[in-house]
């Protein structure tokens, strides 16, 4: 390789070395409930197919419809070639869905967020007050703008009142950015209590609500709904690659918001829109969340149930209020250990270890989705039983 070039070698033979080095498996199925990985079938415990929407045949079928229909490319960016009525539709149903005056997609949650944060707070003036859990494309997003950046400690409101209190009056506009749902604990964000202390301090507030979109909420409304804050919230970003099972960003407000959005934010006005498919099938699952909730209640119900089995023979499940189950491991290579025999026992379940988790709290997180039968779960749970008694984890 040329000698500018040798990083690469280095850096990944490092990350070798450190047990940093990531392995992506093969999947050779559909995702759902199960997947084919080499040949074998596993229990799926690593996705965000939290509704199984992914394989969901009315999805498919929505999709074939409209690729009949409009073909599958958006041509060009929206502001150049024009937006396609699939588009719109989606918007109008996602923003009536959440109960929101308008909404805009994007490309992804993460572009969602680019779109966002910039575009409001681009400024040096700016202040930007960042929980210290966020996800990294809040992190990102913070870093395209110029703003200060003041994080606080995790859903700490002492400490984001000191930080309020510190940064008032600071010249510029002052913008509080939270996940929604903490995807590796599974905790909500104390969305009420942070609206009424922006409130006072005249703070805009904007939550991504990536792992509450099809979660939290009435049949899955979010987590706006959740706490009825409806109005309340500025900025609602989410995504529709987790429960909704397809692929695609959205960002939910005033009518207002929406069309500035539109017309600065430069993931819109620089990167194409979501293609035919991708719109088709958010239409569909729009569709069947507004039909009925029994997903999103079998859902709860499995996330209830997998926590309540795992904590009853031993494992640390952590303070997850969410279907998002953690078993708490302790140490990285204990974790990977663990999840590489459970892989041997056909339950396919990702080790996430620090810098994603502090050090100490490597564990196995699970998600469940409403495609899990009990049978599914039992399975998972005995599997697990198994595992932490060869390690020693559990008794
Ligand atoms: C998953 C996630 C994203 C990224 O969503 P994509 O649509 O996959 O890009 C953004 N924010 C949060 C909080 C997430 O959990």
């Amino acid at each position: 390789m040329a000698v500018p070039m040798k990083f690469l070698t280095e850096d990944l033979e490092a990350m070798k070395r450190d047990g940093l080095y990531g392995t992506i498996r093969t999947i050779e199925s559909p995702q759902g409930a199960w997947v084919k990985i080499a040949g074998k079938d596993y229990i799926n415990l690593c996705s965000n197919n939290y509704l199984g929407l992914c394989n969901d045949p009315r999805l498919v079928k929505k999709v074939k419809d409209y690729v009949d229909k409009y073909g599958i490319g958006p041509g060009a960016v929206r502001t150049i070639a024009g937006t396609m009525i699939p588009h719109i539709e989606l918007e109008r149903r996602l923003a009536e869905f959440k109960g929101a005056d308008a909404a805009i997609v994007l490309q992804s949650g993460f572009c969602a967020n680019l779109a966002v944060i910039p575009t409001l707070v681009p400024s040096a003036d700016d202040t930007i007050y960042s929980d210290s859990l966020n996800h990294a494309s809040i992190i990102d997003a913070c870093r395209l703008s110029k703003a200060k950046v003041v994080r606080y400690e995790h859903s700490n409101l002492d400490d984001l009142t000191a930080k309020l209190e510190e940064f008032k009056g600071a010249p510029g506009k002052h913008l509080l950015v939270t996940d929604g749902v903490f995807s590796m604990d599974g905790d909500i964000a104390k969305l009420p209590e942070i609206v009424e202390i922006c409130e006072k301090y005249g703070v805009i507030v904007v939550v991504d609500d990536a792992h509450g979109e099809g979660v939290l909420g009435r049949g899955g409304r979010g987590i706006v709904d959740h706490f009825g804050l409806h109005g309340k919230v500025d900025v609602e970003v989410g995504t529709m690659s987790k429960a909704f099972g397809v692929m695609g960003g959205v960002i939910a407000g005033s009518t207002t918001l929406i069309d500035y959005i539109r017309q600065k934010a430069r993931p819109n006005l620089f990167s194409s829109a979501l293609t035919v498919p991708d719109i088709a099938a958010n239409l569909a699952s729009v569709d069947i969340l507004e039909e009925s909730e029994e997903l999103v209640t079998r859902l709860r119900e499995n996330g209830d149930f997998l926590k309540m089995e795992l904590s009853a023979i031993g494992f640390n499940t952590g303070n997850s209020e969410t279907p998002i189950t953690p078993v708490i491991i302790g140490e990285a290579q204990d974790a990977k250990t663990f999840s590489a025999k459970l892989f041997e026992n056909g339950v396919f379940a990702t080790a996430i270890v620090f810098p994603t988790v502090p050090k100490g709290t490597a564990r196995i997180r699970c998600m469940v989705s409403a495609a899990h039968s009990r049978d599914d779960l039992n399975l998972a749970v005995e599997r697990f039983a198994k595992v932490g008694r060869e390690m020693g984890i559990i008794l």
